[in-house]
């Protein structure tokens, strides 16, 4: 319980992403999950139907974990990618993990057929907008709309209709009005506790140090799927999905 329990995750988060659930509602949400340690997962049913009705959620940044205080959420950035995703799928299948996946619009609407694989493995959908650009909390809200828009629509279409159900601004870029937006149509804006950097290629030794050092910070953890070779996050969670278990975590989907 150590790792998870108290307060030490909240304290030590810093970045775009993280602040506005903390203040909110963060530590209240975590405190209220460890409640229920062994209560059934209250999403689980959600977690049965992967998409979204459209109906309104909460406006701030989730990073709570719905399987419960030990619960951990597995998010991959950018894809889907030809090359990598398919291989991230094979590794999640293997350790019968389920994880979020933050399309970027174009990438959806270009590999249609790796969407629907995620869909039909029971993973869930997140817009991380068409253009991926880590300053559009800098630019218009025209701009914004149409960054979140349109890849909904995009990565919907990709899928056969299965909507997105987060939002996750490029670099953690949210605006008030950009998590309005999303809520509004059902998309639940979402950060992360422990970025694991496997985006700069770091070496997979540090990859994983960085995650295990740092998952004290809270339950969602960000990878990447697409932007460069991914061999070093395979390898990663290579090794992670099974370390994840033996310190007796379970894997979970944000809340929404
Ligand atoms: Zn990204």
């Amino acid at each position: 319980m150590a790792r998870h329990g108290g307060r030490g995750w909240h304290g030590k988060l810093v970045g775009a992403a993280l602040g506005v659930t903390l203040l909110a509602t963060g530590a209240s949400v975590w405190t209220a999950q460890a409640g229920t340690a062994d209560a059934p997962k209250p999403k689980a049913s959600a977690s049965a139907t992967p998409g979204n009705d459209g109906k309104r959620v909460e406006t701030t940044i989730a990073h709570s974990s719905d399987a419960g205080p030990r619960g951990v959420n597995i998010t991959i950035d950018d894809g889907p990618d030809p090359t990598w995703t398919p291989q991230v799928l094979d590794l999640l299948k293997q350790y019968g993990v389920k994880a979020t996946f933050c399309m970027v619009g174009t990438q959806a609407q270009a590999h249609p057929d790796l969407v629907k694989k995620v869909v039909a493995a029971g993973h869930r959908l997140c817009d991380h907008t068409v253009s991926h650009n880590t300053s559009m909390d800098k630019a218009s809200q025209a701009y914004q709309s149409q960054q979140i828009l349109d890849a909904e629509a995009m990565i919907t279409k990709a899928s056969g209709g299965v909507r997105p159900m987060y939002y996750r601004a490029p670099g953690g870029a949210f605006t008030p009005y950009s998590r309005e937006l999303a809520a509004s149509r059902g998309m639940r804006p979402l950060g992360w506790n422990v970025d694991s950097k496997d985006f700069e290629r770091p070496g997979t030794d540090a990859i994983v140090a960085t995650v295990e050092k740092e998952l004290h910070n809270g339950p969602t953890v960000l990878f990447h799927d697409a932007g460069g070779n991914r061999s070093q996050t395979l390898e990663a969670l290579r090794r992670l999905l099974p370390w994840f278990k033996a310190q007796g975590h379970t894997f979970g989907f944000p809340i929404r």
